[in-house]
């Protein structure tokens, strides 16, 4: 790195101002020593005299020197290490002092070297090539050998000075391209703009200038921003303060750009008026992407794409706010997919998935259809409520809805049906029809809460009401509800500890055949004997069971029950009939229950004639496959199956004809209005020939009147069950209706046939 001619190391920095004390060089201390910390001076000059004057110069004070004796040995010497000022003689022979220095321009660190050219007294021709070839300065011969040292250390220094300027400025542009950031000035005298090459990009310009006019600097700023950027300015300049401001750019390109600025007063004026702004301005672009993903993230539920809770509490916040300021009601309403655990229990979690979404769709298609009713005006009835609704997803299975700004608080429930009703429509799920069905509580303010863990808890109690009271329905709160709520927080607990603690009991119910009126079968409806409450009916506790986990529990508690009273019975001479026990379709996709059941009957002794078990329609919702095969294990043992609520649900007959069915049983809902629905009439009797066309037998449920059954046994109905013959009894009353089956049976056994009496 150092010269051929004479060695001398590159300093490591420039020296403090004053150079090494003279003392020290004129008692010859090492060169190599202090060298290290000595700025070196490349002398270059055809005149090996004045060479040698000025080394022997410039080393008395403090330099370190290497020579060149013309432009090209200066050139290689710069190759080998840089030194940090030339002296550069003008005129040279084999390379001349402009080509040298125009050359070493080029060289690598060599654009930054100072570099003095030595030319002829008034040689202003000379002076002014010399500057175009790139010279720092000049001095002129001859030489002022004292003054030679102090205007070298002056030139160094100031060219350190501009090194480090530049220097400043590639980092502080760099700084601000890293940093998506740039500065501009606005002189408001001469209003020009000038700014960073990055804020000039930034604001959307292309390269090039970096100064001009307001108008022009801040074309690309968003058409809605502009008014109160202006205004912002408008105010900086007269008040002299300066402000902050978050605004978006329009580019050329149509993306939008968001920029934060901050503007400060750089001078002022007498009255305090602003002369100079100057601004930093940050694209804040990519921030802002960033927040609003994780605004996504944070308030969105990925599934449906719909507000989670956490926005729709935000949301119902500031609904709330509203209605209070305007006394204006609202409504919440909690939604809770029926069958969504079946279908994902069964078909797996993507048919779960692609359920809850597309139930999401229908749920928000019936708001907006309601919506459009809403701002027409055509439909008056639900029409003019709810200007604006809201749906979110509170996790799981469940939704909520909010309409604000209700009128009419009767049009809620419309909305409510609304609702439910599109969830009653089949939704096709992996190809497969499945009917899911939702029910729906609702809670409106002022009425039922004025705060929003009230109104939600109150909702949510509500929407539990309308499953205890079948699923599929709708319910509106009530405050009698509040100690339901209570009871069902701990119903799970007590639901297990009923099991456990044998509460739960058995009633009978008699089937009775349509013609003979004889009992011949029954069916047992369990009842909790709950220590608290009394004798609870299956509605208030049987829709909870699949919650808490007991579906299989309890089926199997009432087959063994079912069993054990058979053998009961048969020990006491009675001559039972067969029982016919409910279970919970999802319990027909136990694997293990035909083994179950035939352990059951084996415990007891008795056979499996005595067994019936009664199984909805949703029986068919999934997996049917497998409910046939174990419905099969099951008939191949001798337990018949029978087809419960029959007409309400979602039969598919195909399948229906897989299962070995023994009856269907009509449900209660088409035996009421008998009499008086002719659509009813027509139904039972068609379900009536339908199943015998398929060797089915028929048992009608919810006989109460002699007109029914008459109706009944005309069209050839084979069974019915009712309170016209006998509510579902104890055991004690059962067995008293077995004894007096027993004994008209006796009475009447010699006349065949027997006529239709009432047993009670
Ligand atoms: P279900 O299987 O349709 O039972 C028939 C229901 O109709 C019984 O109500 C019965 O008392 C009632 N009923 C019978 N005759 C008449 C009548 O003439 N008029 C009227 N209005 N009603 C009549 P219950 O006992 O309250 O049972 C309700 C439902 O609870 C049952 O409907 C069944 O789905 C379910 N359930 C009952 N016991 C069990 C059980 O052990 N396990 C399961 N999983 N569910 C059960
Ligand atoms: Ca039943
Ligand atoms: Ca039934």
């Amino acid at each position: 790195m150092n010269t051929e001619a004479s060695p001398v190391p590159k300093p490591a920095a420039l020296p403090a101002p004053c150079a090494a004390p003279a003392a020290a060089l004129a008692a010859g201390a090492a060169v190599a020593a202090v060298a290290a910390s000595r700025p070196h001076v490349l002398v270059v000059d055809d005149d090996a005299g004045g060479r040698r004057l000025t080394r022997a110069t410039l080393t008395k004070a403090g330099f370190a020197v290497s020579e060149a004796g013309d432009g090209r040995a200066a050139l290689d010497a710069m190759r080998a290490g840089m030194p940090d000022l030339v002296l550069l003689d003008v005129s040279m022979p084999v390379m001349d002092g402009f080509t040298a220095c125009a050359e070493l321009r080029h060289l690598p660190g060599g654009e930054r070297v100072p570099v003095v050219m030595m030319t002829g007294l008034d040689d202003t021709a000379s002076i002014e090539r010399a500057f175009e070839a790139g010279a720092t300065d000049f001095i002129t011969k001859p030489i002022n050998w004292a003054v030679l040292p102090h205007r070298v250390r002056y030139m160094m220094r100031a060219s350190a000075a501009i090194d480090e300027l530049q220097q400043n400025q590639r980092r502080l542009s760099n700084a601000q391209r890293i940093g998506e950031m740039g500065d501009w000035e606005w002189d408001l005298r001469d209003n020009r703009i000038s700014s960073s090459e990055q804020a000039w990009r930034i604001f959307g310009h292309a390269g090039g200038q970096r100064a001009t006019g307001p108008e022009d600097f801040f074309a690309d700023v968003h058409a809605e921003d502009a008014p109160r950027l202006n205004n912002a300015f408008a105010n900086a300049a007269a008040q002299g303060e300066g402000f902050a401001v978050d605004h978006r750019m329009l580019l050329a390109d149509g993306r939008v750009r968001h920029v934060h600025q901050q503007v400060e007063v750089a001078e002022r004026g007498a009255e305090g008026q602003a002369l100079r702004l100057a601004g930093v301005v940050h694209d804040i672009t990519r921030r802002k992407d960033a927040e609003e993903q994780i605004r996504r993230l944070a308030y969105y539920d990925p599934l449906t794409g719909l507000p989670n809770r956490l926005l729709f509490v935000e949301q119902l916040e500031r609904a709330l706010a509203q209605a209070a300021r305007h006394g204006r009601r609202l409504a919440i309403m909690f939604v809770d997919l029926d069958n969504f655990k079946r279908v994902n229990d069964t078909l797996g979690h993507r048919a779960g998935d692609e359920l809850l979404c597309k139930a999401s769709s229908r749920l928000a298609a019936a708001l907006r259809s309601h919506d459009s009713v809403a701002r027409n005006g055509s439909e008056p009835a639900e029409a003019a409520d709810a200007a604006v609704q809201h749906i979110a997803r509170l996790g799981g299975d469940e939704f909520i809805v909010m309409l604000t700004d209700v009128q009419m608080p009767e049009n809620v429930a419309g909305v409510a049906q609304r609702l439910v009703r599109t969830l009653a429509e089949p939704i096709v799920v992996q190809g497969t029809e499945v009917f899911v069905g939702g029910s729906v509580g609702v809670a409106s303010y002022p009425e039922d809460g004025t705060d929003i863990d009230t109104l939600l808890m109150n909702a949510d109690t509500a929407m539990y009401r309308a499953k205890a009271a079948g699923r599929g329905g709708f319910q509106l709160y009530d405050r009698s509800m509040n100690a339901r709520a209570l009871d069902r927080l701990h119903m799970e607990t007590r639901l297990r500890r009923a099991l456990e603690r044998n509460e739960f009991v058995l009633h009978y119910q008699p089937r009775v055949d349509v013609v003979s009126g004889r009992i011949v079968g029954a069916e047992a409806l369990i009842r909790w004997q709950d220590p608290e409450r009394g004798l609870l009916p299956p509605a208030e506790f049987i829709p909870l069971v699949e919650d808490a986990g007991l579906v299989i529990p309890i089926g199997e508690w009432a087959i063994q029950t079912v069993c054990r009273q058979s053998a009961a019975w048969v020990a006491a001479g009675l001559n039972p009939v067969p029982i016919a026990v409910n279970l919970a379709s999802t319990h027909l996709r136990e694997r293990g229950l035909p083994a179950r059941v035939a352990q059951a009957l084996a415990e007891q002794g008795v056979p499996a004639s005595c067994l019936e078990i009664e199984v909805t329609e949703s029986i068919l919702l999934a997996d049917p496959e497998l409910s046939v095969s174990i419905a099969q294990e099951l008939a191949a043992m001798g337990v018949t199956l029978s087809i419960d609520d029959f007409g309400t649900g979602y039969s598919s007959m195909s399948y229906l004809k897989k299962l070995p069915i023994a009856a269907l049983k009509i449900d209660r809902s088409f035996v009421r209005d008998l009499e008086t629905d002719p659509d009813d009439a027509a139904i039972v009797s068609a379900i009536v020939a339908l199943a015998h066309s398929l060797k089915l037998k028929v048992v009608a449920e919810g006989v109460e009147t002699p007109a029914q059954l008459a109706f009944l046994q005309s069209v050839r109905c084979d069974e019915y069950q009712g309170f016209l013959t006998s509510r579902a009894v104890s055991v004690p009353e059962f067995e008293r209706l077995l004894l007096r089956r027993a004994q008209i049976e006796s009475l009447f056994s010699s006349h065949g046939a027997l006529d239709p009496i009432p047993v009670m």
